[in-house]
């Protein structure tokens, strides 16, 4: 049985509690809703950002084995952008959003007006231990926002680094951070927020929407699963190969939106896997396993979780392991029993099974015979199966012709759908996600006409 937020509590350490009813406080004022409060926050994080990029990339490299240009375009610089984007669009996004009024209302004004939702609690993951956990937290104080980040405890030299500059920049009346595990974790969730945004696995995402339920706080679920790539023979092999071997091993595939398994037309796959192995040896060269671009597991736990994936199936090519220094090389697995661990949990590393199916119309099936995941990404020329997958596959993102791509694009809001998690983020959709989206009808006094009023005559009920 899953331990719920409350019971597991009281064993563990103090309420966070008075933390929250600080905040909560400072909420009161009315200070985090002015427009300069917030810009003057997302100015300072940007400095938070920019001024330490050394020690942020020191951190990832130390959690993750980042190497600098990853470090810069997954995490740092992302957020970068991600703050740049927001400041631009703030005004705009918290204005007044005009829609129509009925003539029954007229004359009359009818509107929507972004308020913020009060202190929320952001929990981040350890695979983007930066960016997964200070993404959400721009928005949040976009939208006017008091915030706890709680960032992983499994990437602890970024959490540090997340916990010792937050106060130092941050208006820290407004904003805190708590680092730890489960029970600080639990803790918190003990306690009533005003939204809860979790970045995580599936089995902590249900912990959290239950103690969420308990106060019916709002929840957004950052979640994961097995994201399927699918790669029609008519695909321009060499780029697909390129952009599929990018995808998967960036982060040594600790990405929730990296292509978990490729499903390809049996009479592709000598081919397609061909072009794979020669698309790694350009990228991470004869032994990835010593490649300064090749990041490592996070954890010795982890790493032994996927070598057990490896143990039940047969390996096609790489599967080495380097236990000192927490590396797996990039592994194929070529037609894997489907009831195989490997292809029935979300693999998170380095292993990619290639399925072949005798169509591709099968590959549409298999997808729609699986939870909904979080990404899905299609490779072909033909413009007849794109329509087809998108009409009949559901996926949180889909991406056509490349993978994980999609994140760049703020515009595109970012969330999973059905088991691989509910709301989304990234631009407009991460400020709306931290807002109330007040609904406002404005009237005057004049034209104030009587027939909608009691006593309703037979006249009025005739018309
Ligand atoms: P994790 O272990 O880092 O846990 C996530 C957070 O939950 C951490 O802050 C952790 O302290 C907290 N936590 C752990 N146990 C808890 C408990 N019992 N109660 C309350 N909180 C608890 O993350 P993970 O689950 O190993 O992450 C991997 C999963 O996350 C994968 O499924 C991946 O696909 C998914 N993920 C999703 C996204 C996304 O944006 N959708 C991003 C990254 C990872």
């Amino acid at each position: 049985m899953i331990p719920t937020a409350q019971a597991e509590s009281d064993l563990a350490i103090p309420s966070m509690q008075p933390l929250l009813d600080n905040l909560n406080a400072v909420f009161a004022t009315g200070k985090t809703r002015s427009l300069d409060w917030r810009r003057q926050q997302l100015n300072a994080l940007e400095s938070l950002v920019s001024d330490n990029d050394v020690a942020i990339q020191r951190a990832l490299k130390s959690d993750l084995g980042k190497c600098e240009m990853e470090a810069w375009a997954s995490e740092i610089g992302f957020l970068l952008s991600d703050i740049a984007h927001t400041r631009k669009h703030l005004g705009k996004w918290s204005s007044p959003r005009k829609v129509g009024t009925p003539l029954v209302a007229w004359p009359g004004k009818s509107y929507q007006l972004p308020e913020p939702l009060g202190t929320v609690l952001i929990i981040g993951a350890w695979n983007y231990p930066l960016q997964l956990t200070l993404a959400p937290f721009v928005a949040a104080i976009a939208a006017g926002n008091c915030a706890v980040l709680k960032p992983s405890e499994l990437a602890p030299a970024t959490s540090a680094v997340i916990a010792e500059l937050i106060p130092k920049y941050l208006d820290s009346s407004a904003v805190a951070v708590v680092e730890g595990g489960k029970d600080e974790s639990t803790a918190l969730l003990a306690c009533r927020w005003d939204h809860i945004f979790y970045t995580g696995g599936e089995a902590v995402g249900k912990i959290v929407m239950r103690a969420a339920s308990a106060h019916l706080t709002p929840v957004t679920l950052e979640l994961g699963g097995k994201s399927p790539c699918l790669v029609d023979k008519r695909a321009d092999l060499k780029v697909t190969a390129r952009r599929i071997v990018w995808g998967k091993w960036m982060n040594a595939g600790q990405t929730c939106i990296a292509p978990d398994y490729v499903l390809v037309e049996q009479e592709h796959v000598d081919a397609f896997v061909a072009a794979i192995k020669a698309e790694l040896h350009a990228q991470y060269g004869e032994n990835p396993l010593q490649s300064a671009d090749y990041g490592k597991i996070i954890n010795a736990r982890h790493l032994r979780r996927l070598q057990s994936y490896v143990e039940e199936v047969s390996v096609h090519y790489g599967g080495e392991v380097d236990e000192m220094a927490l590396r797996m090389a990039p592994t194929l697995v070529v037609d894997p029993d489907l009831q195989s661990d490997l292809m029935q949990e979300e693999i998170f590393g380095p292993v990619l099974p290639i399925i072949p199916l005798a169509s591709l119309e099968d590959a549409i099936e298999t997808v729609r015979a699986r939870p909904k995941p979080l990404a899905l990404y299609l490779f072909t020329s033909d413009d007849k199966l794109q329509q087809r997958v998108l009409s009949q596959c559901s996926a949180g993102s889909v991406c056509v012709n490349d993978t994980m791509l999609f994140m760049t694009n703020p515009e595109l809001p970012f969330g999973g759908v059905g088991n691989s998690g509910m709301g989304s983020y990234h631009g407009r959709a991460g400020f709306d996600t931290f807002s109330h989206l007040k609904s406002v009808m404005r009237r005057g006094f004049s034209f104030d006409v009587a027939f909608r009023y009691p006593p309703y005559t037979s006249l009025k009920r005739s018309i």
